[in-house]
């Protein structure tokens, strides 16, 4: 679905990611975890183009999104290339980035009409069933501040589906959420992960990553310093680095 391959970037001379590559594959889940500054949310704005690569390669499905040049330069696609690859993917923000004027049903359907040119109708009713699958159904006409941080998680993350993506970026959806709040928006996406949605989400709550994701990526200092599957990862850490980050937690 996705795929990056030898990703760097850098602010100025701080190399915020070194040398990342990463696949992922339709259905799975993908947990990016590891300490503050290591270049999570980085690595989530280059693969989501709200940040350029310096170099790498970064294609969806077989739309080739950037392509390192023989200087080893990231050299982008034109225009209509990385317009098509923005509609396979979504993402989720740690602080909702709803419309704030906009209903609940407005934020969700807004593209759906406006960018993909759906007839209002036929937007408006997916939305709906979206947001009736976020147990959102009753909040339609409300805007966002009247509703609780984990309703509008909720909602951002309907507005994210309706697009009907083929890949779910998160970046620490809940670190913004009370405790249980954090749980119904986790349920939410535990539910996306039962139905076999392709997700890569960057996240605190390990016991979270270790039920829900099939692979954890441990990335620490712009590099991934593991990956392995979820379980494994977090109960047998093979380097010295992971296991003193996963010490914190638990
Ligand atoms: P956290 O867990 O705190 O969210 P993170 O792993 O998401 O951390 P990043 O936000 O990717 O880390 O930041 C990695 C490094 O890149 C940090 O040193 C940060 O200061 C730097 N950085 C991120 N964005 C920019 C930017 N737009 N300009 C300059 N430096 C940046
Ligand atoms: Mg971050």
């Amino acid at each position: 679905v996705v795929s990056l391959v030898n990703g760097k970037k850098a602010f100025g001379s701080n190399e915020v990611l070194k040398d990342i590559s990463l696949t992922v594959n339709a259905g799975d889940v993908l947990a990016v975890i590891g300490p503050s500054g290591g270049g999570k949310s980085t690595l989530l704005r280059c693969m989501t183009l709200l940040e350029t690569l310096d170099a790498g390669d970064l294609s969806y499905g077989d739309l080739v999104v950037c392509a390192s040049n023989a200087d080893g330069r990231a050299v982008y696609s034109d225009k209509a290339t990385i317009a098509k690859a923005k509609t396979r993917f979504g993402l989720v923000f740690q602080n909702f980035n709803l419309f704030p004027h906009y209903t609940v049903l407005q934020n969700v359907t807004d593209a759906l009409i406006c960018v993909q040119k759906m007839p209002k109708g036929e937007a408006l009713t997916r939305g709906r069933d979206l947001l009736a699958k976020m147990g959102l159904a009753d909040k339609e006409a409300m805007v966002p501040c009247d509703l609780s941080g984990g309703q509008q998680q909720r909602v951002a993350i309907a507005r994210a589906l309706a697009m009907n993506p083929d890949v779910l970026f998160f970046d620490e959806p809940t670190s913004a959420l009370d405790p249980e709040l954090t749980r119904e928006v986790l349920k939410v996406i535990r539910d996306l992960a039962d139905e076999h949605m392709t997700m890569v989400i960057v996240t605190h709550e390990m016991g979270f990553a270790r039920d829900v994701a099939d692979q954890i990526i441990f990335m620490d200092g712009g590099v991934i310093v593991e990956q392995g599957p979820a379980s494994e990862l977090i109960n047998n850490p093979q380097h010295d680095r992971t296991r003193a980050f996963l010490a914190n937690y638990d």
